[in-house]
């Protein structure tokens, strides 16, 4: 095992997300061992950081956070210019719907066309930091197409596992990546089973949702962006569009890491957070309401947001965390409403976004209507991709 001298990142061990036991941050891991549960990034955050220091401010990507990333040497990053996305008001719905501040940050703007690039952009630096040659995932679409650019980049191989019913364009953009690309009948869990037998010599590195630390190291750089674009403030209420749940979970973790650091004041009230899922497959509001003890059984259907058909979530005990801590809650969309979320969003304010983010948008809708959202909070939506690979869901439906 090669010693790896960390020169600025701040990274210091991981810890299992279940029994909090420590595991070195310097070799490869997956997840742990105890447990058999994600395992977190710890960084040393007692060591005064000012803002100043900490953020390389030139640097137009999520990378501008590399002080509390994961990568010890530059010299590996894998980066096609992820993050540092925009912040877009809706000035039209708010008015139409009374909403005193809601904005929307667009990662539909980011390459290969939805926040995945930040994940996997860290996660495949990270393998080739460690000396992984090929990678395989189970994707429900937008992480495959984000682990083959990457992979591509990095000169490694690429295997992806995605349901047959996927739009065309995330099979044929993993062909042009030169990615092995497999299709599966079923869902994401299926998908999982067969990269356990894909890869049951265990030569390929499998980067599925929390099953590696460091795609959630790259998701919580929206966390970072969030408090700097809104300068240190945060907004009352966050939505996100919950699959997997990476990105909930990250963002948590960056508003955590920043208050620790006292880029945030401690005593700051934290945004409540939403995790938006789609009625066909909505294992967090299943166990919420108590109809299960957990997701473990949950049998979930196709859903035109094909981000959103994570039936069994790794990370579920996580997310539920998050949305407890934050006093936040956890929301089925239709597909029917998200249809008419991207009809809205597109007509009123010129964004084509993936019906993940319509979720959203239609969840905020909702939300105000029953009260639970007020209207002069300040809200913020996520959009996490971008319309155009789903045409095959939503032709026609304009
Ligand atoms: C993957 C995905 C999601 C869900 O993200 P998680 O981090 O798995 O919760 C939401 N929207 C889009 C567009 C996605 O690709
Ligand atoms: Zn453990």
């Amino acid at each position: 095992m090669t010693t790896l001298l960390a020169t600025t990142s701040r990274l210091q061990k991981l810890h299992c997300a279940a029994c909090r036991a420590p595991y070195p941050a310097f070799s490869l891991q997956r997840v742990s061992a105890c447990c058999a549960q994600p395992l977190i990034a710890d960084y040393e955050l007692q060591e005064p950081l000012s803002k100043a220091a900490g953020i390389q401010a030139p640097e137009n990507s999520m990378w501008r956070y590399a002080a509390l990333l994961p990568l010890l040497d530059e010299a590996n990053r894998v980066t096609l210019g992820e993050g540092w996305t925009p912040l877009l008001a809706l000035p039209r719905l708010a008015a139409r719907y009374g909403f005193h501040d809601l904005q929307l940050k667009d990662e539909g703007q980011n390459p290969t066309g939805s926040f995945k690039a930040r994940g996997l952009s860290m996660a495949i630096s990270k393998a080739k930091e460690l000396g992984v040659t090929g990678c395989i995932i189970p994707t429900a679409g937008n992480a495959g197409v984000a682990m083959a650019a990457y992979c591509a980049r990095a000169g490694m191989r690429a295997v992806v596992v995605m349901p047959r019913h996927t739009p065309q364009a995330f099979k044929e953009e993993c062909y042009w990546y030169g990615a092995e690309v497999h299709l599966v009948d079923g869902l994401i869990n299926d998908c999982a089973a067969r990269v356990r037998e894909l890869n049951a010599a265990g030569e390929l590195l499998d980067v599925s949702t929390l099953k590696e630390p460091y795609r959630l190291e790259g998701k919580k750089t929206m966390g970072y962006e969030i408090a700097e674009q809104l300068n240190w403030e945060l907004p009352d209420v966050l939505l996100y569009p919950a699959g997997g749940g990476t990105g909930l979970i990250g963002i948590w973790k960056a508003f955590r890491e920043m208050q620790q650091l006292g880029w945030l004041p401690a005593t700051l009230k934290l945004p409540r957070m939403v995790a938006v899922q789609a009625a066909n497959c909505c294992p967090l509001v299943e166990t919420r309401a108590g109809r299960q003890p957990n997701c473990h059984a949950y049998v979930g259907q196709p859903t035109i947001a094909n981000g959103l058909a994570v039936p069994r979530p790794l990370g579920e005990p996580l997310m539920l965390e998050v949305l407890s801590e934050s006093k936040g809650l956890a929301l089925p969309i239709t597909d029917e409403q998200m249809l008419e979320g991207l009809r809205e969003l597109g007509k009123e304010e010129g964004l084509f976004v993936a019906p993940e983010g319509a979720a959203v948008w239609m969840a905020a809708r909702h939300l105000f209507r029953t009260g639970w959202l007020r209207p002069e909070e300040r809200v913020l939506l996520l959009n996490t991709g971008s319309g155009q690979k789903y045409l095959e869901n939503i032709v026609g439906l304009a």
